[in-house]
């Protein structure tokens, strides 16, 4: 038996209760949380500020999550089509940092949590939006990307967003009309940023586009390779094409890290714990580093302006399935794979596997100096076959090893993939 260590509430053994999901686990395992928390209470109200989300139905609830090997899961509504609204902004911010730089952008938009809601009048002392991911920010975002005016903007932010999700995403012309019709605050936030120079563009040409890219349909499994692809470093991992830089999605996760729940973004850090963002569609779309992309749609929302079932799904699958950033486990596998020494000749072999960051070569070269000491040692072998990549600084770390393991050693490294001779940041 697998020791339990998940909420027995939730997992205990026996019969699964979702028939239709039985072909595979872990989408009864999704399935199960998304009936429990539909059971409870999450009060919340369909946004009816852009007239055509209004029509949306309350009743609609689906998640799904694509790992960074490439694995979708889904359960409920996750193929239901619905615009995609601020979950665009990481993305378009993305696309602008691959565009001009950290620095470049950094000048004109900052990467600090508002602490305010989604529409608010958010600028520091000269004028700056302060966070990306509310509209203040978002719009001049938008401005960044790079094009002539703002058709050309939004086909390279409809195209850059397309490869994030893997497909080909369209406009909802009547989310599109709906909204241009009535965004007369995004309109005034546009005009204060362009009287502060923190728009550079004619307002028509960050507004329209921005518009626009709210307004692309998404379903909760496009959200989720998004996010997935944020995940991995920028690589999409269903079409294996490179959207950003992994400094670019680094920075991105970073401020969706800290700033991409409006101002619950601190609430949701300590109880869900995943870079995410929010849409007034009903979408959250979350990315756990290295891990998995999960997108999560209902449409009502609650005060904050979140999917309230959305964020509830969220912390209980955080919670159950053990996903919060901050939840590292305690005693990492050790990257020793195994130690054999043959007195007869004085070799003693230690293998290496894995990923080999500093956390990992920490263990080798423990290990290696320790086992360096035994009498019988006078040639070791560091064998990297197994291993997968090599950090500067573990390369740094096994050259040193290697001109100072002392005790009359040497270190003889196999190295058939030639890791250590191109190491990774
Ligand atoms: N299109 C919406 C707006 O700009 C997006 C807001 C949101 O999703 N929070 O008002």
């Amino acid at each position: 038996m697998p020791e339990q260590t998940t909420d027995e509430s939730t997992f205990t053994a026996g019969r699964p209760r979702h028939a239709e999901y039985v072909d595979n686990p872990v989408n009864a395992a999704m399935a199960r949380v998304l009936d429990d928390v539909r059971r409870e209470d999450h009060p919340g109200a369909v946004a009816d500020y852009i007239p055509e989300l209004a029509k949306a139905d309350p009743e609609q609830f689906g998640i799904a999550s694509v790992s960074v090997t490439g694995r979708s899961y889904g359960a409920g509504d996750y193929r239901t089509p619905f615009s995609i609204q601020s979950m665009s902004k990481p993305f378009v911010y993305a696309l602008a940092l691959q565009h001009l730089g950290a620095d470049a952008v950094g000048e004109r938009i900052g990467v600090e949590p508002s602490g305010e809601a989604f529409n608010a009048i958010s600028f520091d002392q000269s004028g700056r939006p302060e966070n990306p991911l509310i509209n203040a920010g978002a719009i001049v975002s938008t401005s960044l990307t790079p094009g002539d005016d703002g058709a050309e903007r939004f086909a390279h932010i409809q195209a850059g967003l397309s490869a994030f999700a893997g497909r080909d995403l369209e406009v909802d012309d009547a989310v599109y009309r709906s909204e241009s019709g009535t965004a007369f605050r995004n309109l005034a936030l546009a005009a204060l940023a362009k009287s502060t120079d923190a728009l550079r563009v004619p307002i028509e040409d960050a507004l329209d586009p921005y518009i626009r890219q709210c307004s692309l349909l998404v379903d909760a499994h496009d959200v989720a390779v998004m996010g997935a692809t944020l995940a991995y470093g920028g690589l999409n991992p269903i079409t294996g094409v490179r959207v950003v830089d992994a400094a670019v999605a680094r920075h991105t996760l970073s401020v969706m890290t800290g700033c991409g729940m409006y101002d619950r973004s601190g609430a949701w850090m300590c109880s869900v714990g995943i870079p995410a963002k929010s849409g007034v569609g009903g979408g959250i779309v979350a990315a756990a580093p290295g891990e998995y992309g999960i997108g999560v749609f209902s449409p009502p929302l609650d005060e904050a302006g979140n999917s309230a079932r959305g964020v509830a799904v969220l912390q209980r699958l955080s919670s159950e399935f053990g996903l919060h950033l901050l939840n590292r486990p305690m005693t990492p596998v050790s990257a020793v794979e195994s130690v054999s020494a043959d007195p007869a000749s004085g070799r003693v072999t230690l293998r290496v596997r894995g990923e080999l960051d500093f956390v990992a070569v920490e263990q080798v070269v423990h290990e290696a100096l320790s086992a360096g000491q035994a009498q019988s040692c006078t040639t070791m072998v560091l064998d990297l076959t197994d291993a997968t990549r090599v950090s500067t600084v573990s390369a740094y770390l096994i050259n040193q090893l290697a001109a100072d393991i002392g005790y009359g050693v040497r270190l003889s490294i196999t190295d058939p993939s030639g890791l250590l001779a191109d190491p990774v940041r």
